[in-house]
């Protein structure tokens, strides 16, 4: 019998272990998880988990009870490829011989400054959800560290359990990745609107405790006071144990569109990849549930041998405010944008073109059925339909999008 190992129980360890039971039942699946319990879903971390608490499990879950083997609470430590064996911390190798990496990434953290521990807090994973959770208690202040979308998200949470909260972005602006500047001035307006503070350009932002205990926040020109502060700036891929094993890794584990990795027998999937995007012209690291889902399913068909390739443009979504955001493609490609509906509504879509007159990206506020057809007809490599292109009207080019950073 032939047995497939998989590093990693985040969405993609758990879609692809969901599919190989389901494609190709006679293997032996197994899941080496390092965290407890069986694969949870991570996006209701930084929303409705935060209010309700109830833990966000993945559908198929059932599985582990029924043939797929979790060892749960393991971590692989090192991949031998040349005899087949992924060693762990708790000493049972397990030999393989179809291996997938699907080790997802980790909350960047801040070096260099000194407040209370108890006070500093990161969100990625269940446990930090839970331990962000119970700090989050009407008149507490939290300083949200990085105007991203999870930094926003828990700030709208926060204020819902009654916080006072502060956005600190470096940045001149919002979501300085992957939004224009309309959606920005958007996202910022609704912020203030109910309540929360944003404070931008905080160029050489510091933390420390005062003599109260509080933490003290300084920047270039202001200084802040809060009692808790959360650290949102970003991630970064675990492809260490990759790398370490020799496979190719550039921003995450190079792999084809048939999630192979330079190393014969070893696949990778979700958002450790690197991975081809051809209608954008190169590679991409995603940090988007979509993509971790759809390209581990490919790499399960793919190992089952299949045919299958994944090269989707990245799709995201984020919810707050009480309204969903959502972004597919790359916006710092465009140079020139066209715009449907109103800015100044709940409602809007804007389609970005780049120099080549190629579709690159469309960000929206509750975009709705406009957006599942650019993303339909965008996999189907077809153009974009004549009737959302009627309804279009081009930006001014003053309006577009900062470069990635
Ligand atoms: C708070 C939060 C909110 C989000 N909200 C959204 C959203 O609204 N919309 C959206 O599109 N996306 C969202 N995302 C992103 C989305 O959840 C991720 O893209 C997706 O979960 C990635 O799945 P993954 O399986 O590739 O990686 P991960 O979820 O990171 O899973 C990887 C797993 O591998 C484990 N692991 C790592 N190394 C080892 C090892 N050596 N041995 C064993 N196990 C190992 C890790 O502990 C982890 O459990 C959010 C993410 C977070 C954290």
């Amino acid at each position: 019998m032939e047995t497939v190992v998989i590093i990693g129980g985040g969405l993609a360890g758990h879609r692809a272990a969901t599919t190989l039971a389901e494609l190709c039942p006679e293997q032996r699946t197994v899941l080496i998880h390092g965290e407890s319990g069986t694969p949870y879903d991570r996006p209701p971390l930084s929303k409705d988990f935060l209010l309700e608490g109830k833990r966000p499990t993945l559908k198929g879950s059932e599985l582990y009870a029924k043939g797929v083997v979790l060892r749960d609470g393991t971590k692989a430590t090192l991949i031998d490829p040349l005899r087949r064996i992924v060693h762990t911390d708790n000493g049972d190798p397990e030999h393989y011989d179809k291996l997938l990496i699907a080790t997802g990434s980790r909350a960047r953290h801040l070096e260099n400054f000194s407040v209370d521990p108890v006070q500093v807090h990161y969100l990625r994973t269940e446990s930090d959800a839970l331990r962000l959770r119970g700090v989050l208690a009407r008149g507490k202040r939290l300083a949200v560290i990085g105007g991203g979308f999870i930094g926003l998200e828990v700030s709208a949470i926060a204020r819902r359990l009654g916080c006072q909260t502060t956005v600190f972005e470096l940045a001149p602006r919002l979501l300085p990745r992957s939004a224009s500047l309309s959606l920005s001035e958007w996202v910022a307006t609704r912020h203030a609107s109910q309540g929360g503070e944003l404070r931008l350009n905080c160029a050489n932002l510091r933390m420390s405790n005062n003599s109260k205990g509080e933490v003290l926040l300084t920047w270039d020109g202001g200084s802040a006071v809060a009692d808790m502060v959360l650290i949102a700036v970003g991630i970064g891929p675990n492809a260490e144990i990759a790398a370490d094993a020799g496979i190719d890794t550039a921003d995450g584990i190079v792999v084809n569109a048939r999630c192979e990795t330079s190393v014969p027998g070893i696949y990778a999937a979700g958002e450790v990849t690197n991975y081809p995007v051809p209608a954008l012209g190169r590679r991409l690291r995603s940090e988007s549930w979509t993509v971790a889902g759809d390209q581990a399913v490919v790499a399960a068909q793919v190992m089952c041998g299949l045919d299958a390739q994944y090269q989707d443009l990245p799709w995201f979504w984020s919810d707050q405010c009480g309204v969903t955001l959502q972004s597919y493609g790359l916006p710092a490609l465009a140079t020139r944008l066209y715009r449907i509906g109103d800015v100044a509504s709940e409602r809007w879509l804007e389609i970005g073109i780049d120099d080549h007159g190629r579709f690159v990206s469309a960000v929206g506020v509750n975009p709705g059925r406009d957006m599942t057809q650019l993303r339909r007809d965008t996999k189907a490599g077809k153009p974009i339909s004549p009737d959302i292109m009627s309804r279009a009207e081009e930006v001014d080019p003053s309006d577009l999008y900062l470069a990635a950073g």
